[in-house]
């Protein structure tokens, strides 16, 4: 009944009725009594979807899913080589809204707005009023993008690019279409996980008819994130022409065991997406409770390996401040031979 009622409503007001309230997500589990564990900060608030929710299960504070998105009073602790800004982004804009880290792409996170709030999100302490292209300084990235000829791919980041209007997208795709040189406009969004309804027949449509390449990286990191719902929606970006690649953290107490990531990516596979990135978790403040040790990491990932084919196998990568690509992991540090 709660799924039905959901699908009546379109993205936007489902994006504008995410749960914020700890009191309320709480209650909607039955899970009231456990509200004197939970601590909220201002900076990066509780946030999440109806939609998300009702794929959690009731009653239980472990939920893999409740877990990525209730705040924690662990967020609090300050842990040494867990830093604001990891990846040391706010170095590497050239000019404000534009990322330019690796050589033949450009990212540009065109809105600080996300439909849900990951506590574990290495962008959290982001300063996105600082960094956020405007129409001001669109001839600026053009000019910028001619200047740099190996420039053939811009990845349209966040926040969540999904989560602005399809005119302010819309006219972003325009710009970066009237630049031969780029041939893939990629998309780095949670939201058809989070609000499926935002893969909307105007945006669907819109993207077929782009003489660019589309890639859309989702940001899965549990089998439980991908119900037929969703599933129907993702069926609709593929018949679409878009090719869809999943990103996904691993996390302590959600994703980091071998049952979880094959799942995962037996479920990915079956919709129409295929594994890309199990990223090691970057050193953000107020995440190191989800993180594992790199040697754990390994382990587990061999048993990935030798437990599915290669092509459900993700690439486990780090990202490392000022490198030119993300840095896989070193498997052959074999922890278990
Ligand atoms: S959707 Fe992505 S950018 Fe937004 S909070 Fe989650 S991880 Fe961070």
């Amino acid at each position: 009944m709660i799924n039905h009622l959901i699908t009546q409503k379109n993205w936007q007001t489902q994006l504008s009725e995410a749960i914020t309230s700890v009191d309320e997500l709480l209650a909607h589990l039955d899970l009231s009594a456990h509200r004197a564990d939970v601590y909220v900060p201002q900076h990066f608030k509780l946030r999440v979807p109806h939609g998300f929710v009702a794929k959690m299960r009731v009653g239980d504070i472990n939920d893999p899913l409740l877990k990525q998105v209730l705040p924690d009073t662990q967020e609090q602790i300050a842990v040494t080589g867990y830093v604001s800004d990891p990846l040391s982004e706010n170095t590497q804009n050239p000019i404000k809204g534009l990322l330019h880290k690796y050589q033949s792409r450009v990212l540009m996170p065109i809105t600080g707005a996300c439909a849900i709030h990951c506590r574990y999100c290495f962008r959290q302490h982001f300063d996105y009023n600082a960094n956020m292209p405007t129409v001001q300084v669109g001839d600026e990235i053009v000019d910028y993008i001619r200047a740099h000829a190996d420039v053939n791919e811009v990845i349209l980041s966040g926040g969540d690019p999904l989560s602005i209007s399809n005119r302010r997208l819309f006219a972003w795709l325009d710009v970066l279409e009237g630049l031969p040189q780029i041939d893939t406009i990629r998309l780095h969004t949670r939201l058809p996980v989070v609000i499926p309804e935002r893969l909307d027949e105007a945006l669907l449509a819109r993207l077929q008819a782009s003489r660019c390449q589309i890639v859309m990286v989702i940001h899965c990191n549990h089998a439980n994130e991908l119900d037929a719902h969703t599933a129907s929606y993702l069926q609709r970006a593929h018949a679409a022409g878009i090719t869809l690649l999943n990103q996904a953290v691993l996390l302590a107490g959600i994703n980091d065991s071998l049952e979880a990531q094959v799942n995962l990516s037996k479920k990915l596979f079956s919709k129409n997406v295929l594994p890309y990135y199990l990223h090691i978790l970057d050193k953000v403040a107020g995440a190191a409770h989800f993180d594992i040790e790199e040697s754990a990491a390994i382990k587990l990932y061999w048993e990935v390996l030798a437990a599915l084919p290669g092509y459900l196998v993700p690439k486990l990568v780090k990202e490392l401040p000022n490198k030119p690509f993300k840095v896989p992991v070193d498997i052959y540090t074999d922890p278990i031979s």
